[in-house]
């Protein structure tokens, strides 16, 4: 294998311990932790996974967590009353309600009721306009992007000039990390193209990455060919292609593939992260560096 393995498993390690030390640090000058609330409405086994993750990982970094679970029945104006209740309650710095809700409920309503000073999920959009705009405007960056770019960072690849191509253009990935790899500063500083659905000729934009960007959720896109010698690639594709049995449970798990050819890849990049253990461990450990991020804003030392 020529190219260098980027493991978010890793890395992850990482940020938690610098996170965990930083809050120690917080709360014994300022006598507070950061305080995260995971909003979740009704019984989803998807979002009671994600969720109960979410909460572990703040509880093993020290935060004030709490997971304020409501019933499939709970209206709009209650959920709006709660999320009021919480924009105003100064032990929370972070505020997420789990996606989907219940059809009766406006996820975007909802999602627009969050103080954006405490949308560390960074999809609010006084944030996507902070992120747009750069600099010490951002708040939040959304945590995927955050943890592609941070990634990047922590691999040693150079950003500054660099042609970085990502395929696809959704708002919770493709775009905001576009618009982070072309602002001025550190990680960035890129020439950005975006690659989509529309786009003609997809391998000879992909041709000419020296950074490689994938995240358009069909297994297999990018082909080895299309990768140029030496590139940095990054895989957020996480596709489920069936099914195997665990060693470990003996019970039936997913077979995750992501959207680049992985084995072939492997030989032609400088650098690329697998699927899984690659991208997907960075989203939510970004989420507590947004949430230790939000506290430190409102105590004036980010
Ligand atoms: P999306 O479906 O919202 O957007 C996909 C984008 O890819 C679209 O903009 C589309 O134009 C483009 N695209 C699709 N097929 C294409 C093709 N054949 N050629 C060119 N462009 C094409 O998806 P998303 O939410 O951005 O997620 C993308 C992938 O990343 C998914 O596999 C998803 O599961 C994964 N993902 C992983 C994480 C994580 O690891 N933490 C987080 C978010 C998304």
């Amino acid at each position: 294998m020529a190219a260098k393995l980027i493991k978010g498993t890793d890395i992850r390690e990482q940020i938690l311990e610098e996170i965990t030390a930083e809050v120690k640090q917080i709360k014994e000058k300022h006598g507070v932790v950061p305080g995260l609330v995971t909003i979740l409405v009704g019984e989803n086994p998807a979002s009671i996974s994600y969720v109960t993750l979410k909460i572990q990982t703040a509880h093993r970094v020290g935060f004030k967590e709490i997971q304020d679970s409501q019933s499939v029945d709970i209206t709009e104006e209650q959920l709006l009353a709660l999320i009021d209740k919480y924009n105003k309650d100064d032990s929370i710095n972070g505020i997420l309600v789990q996606l989907p809700l219940p059809k009766h409920i406006d996820e975007k309503k909802v999602l627009n009721a969050i103080d954006p000073d405490k949308d560390v999920d960074g999809f609010h959009p006084v944030n996507v306009g902070r992120l747009m705009i750069g600099g010490k405007e951002v708040k939040f960056p959304p945590c995927t992007p955050a943890g592609i770019q941070e990634m990047i960072v922590r691999a040693g690849v150079e950003t500054s000039g660099a042609e970085v191509v990502v395929v696809g253009r959704s708002n919770i990935v493709g775009k905001p990390i576009a618009n982070m790899m072309l602002q001025k500063g550190k990680g960035a500083n890129s020439t950005v193209t975006i690659v989509h659905t529309g786009t003609k000729d997809l391998a000879s934009h992909c041709q000419r990455a020296d950074i490689l960007i994938v995240a358009a959720g069909v297994p297999g896109l990018v082909k080895p060919e299309w990768i140029k010698p030496g590139a940095c690639v990054i895989d957020v594709g996480v596709n489920r292609v069936g099914e195997k049995i665990s060693e470990k449970t003996g019970k039936p798990i997913a077979i995750l593939r992501g959207d680049v050819d992985f084995d072939a890849a492997k030989e032609i990049a400088g650098s690329i992260t697998p699927v899984p253990g690659g991208v997907g461990p960075m989203t939510i450990t970004m989420l507590m560096l947004n949430t230790l991020k939000s506290l430190k804003f409102k105590l004036g030392i980010a």
